[in-house]
């Protein structure tokens, strides 16, 4: 089976086959579904597995139903992970996939600009992609609201516990909007990340590769 018989349609569809993305991997067979229904995935993989497209693939889909009306200084959807070199490449997925579709991202990563990354922002985004360090600082800044972000996704939270970012982690998901959709991925899930997932994940559905 392809993408559509998971649920994605349209120039997202489109722009997957584009990128060589025909036939769907098993972790994107199994979470595509659930998040396009709205549910919170919990999700073990590893990287390699295809999980960024996983991830990715239904939270554009939902974004490109909304209208193009932003708020300033807003993003919509939220995708924070450990390393620069993850941003970099979860942003070039983001990029493929949003092909032809008009959707604002903005990478958010220290040791880098700050004052190209505020521009930016200034408008408001769709998605934006980020490291927890720099994120905080824009947020503590007031360079970015997260009130009306309602999709967030933790990607390689056991890497970002590892690095200490637990809790500007917590205090980023304190900051969205309540009623959002959340997934995390982690390739391991020690009890830290179980306890991180059962404060932040309704209900959720869990997979695993
Ligand atoms: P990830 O685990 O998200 O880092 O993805 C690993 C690699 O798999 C990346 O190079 C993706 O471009 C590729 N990929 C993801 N999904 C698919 C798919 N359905 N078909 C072919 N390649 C894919």
């Amino acid at each position: 089976t392809g993408f559509a018989e998971l649920g994605i349609s349209g120039t997202l569809l489109k722009a997957a086959n584009d990128a060589g993305f025909t036939v769907p991997k098993p972790i994107q067979d199994q979470a595509i579904p659930p998040m396009l229904e709205g549910r919170d995935v919990l999700g073990i993989a590893q990287t390699g597995s295809g999980k960024t497209a996983a991830f990715t693939m239904p939270i554009l889909s939902k974004i490109m139903a909304l209208g193009t009306k932003r708020l300033r200084k807003t993003a919509r959807a939220l995708i924070l992970c450990p390393t620069r070199e993850l941003a970099v490449q979860i942003d070039e997925v983001v990029r493929q996939l949003s092909h032809h579709a008009h959707l604002s991202t903005a990478l958010v990563l220290g040791g880098v600009s700050r004052g190209s990354q505020v521009r930016r922002l200034a408008q408001g985004v769709d998605v934006v992609i980020a490291t927890p360090g720099r994120l905080t600082d824009l947020v503590r800044s007031g360079e970015l609201s997260l009130a009306e972000t309602r999709w967030l996704v933790l990607d390689e939270a056991d890497r970002m516990l590892d690095m200490g970012f637990i809790n500007d982690v917590r205090r980023i998901a304190r900051a969205t909007h309540a009623d959002r959709q959340t997934a995390l991925f982690s390739a391991t899930m020690p009890r830290e990340i179980e306890q991180l997932a059962a404060s932040l994940l309704k209900e959720p559905v869990r997979v695993e590769v």
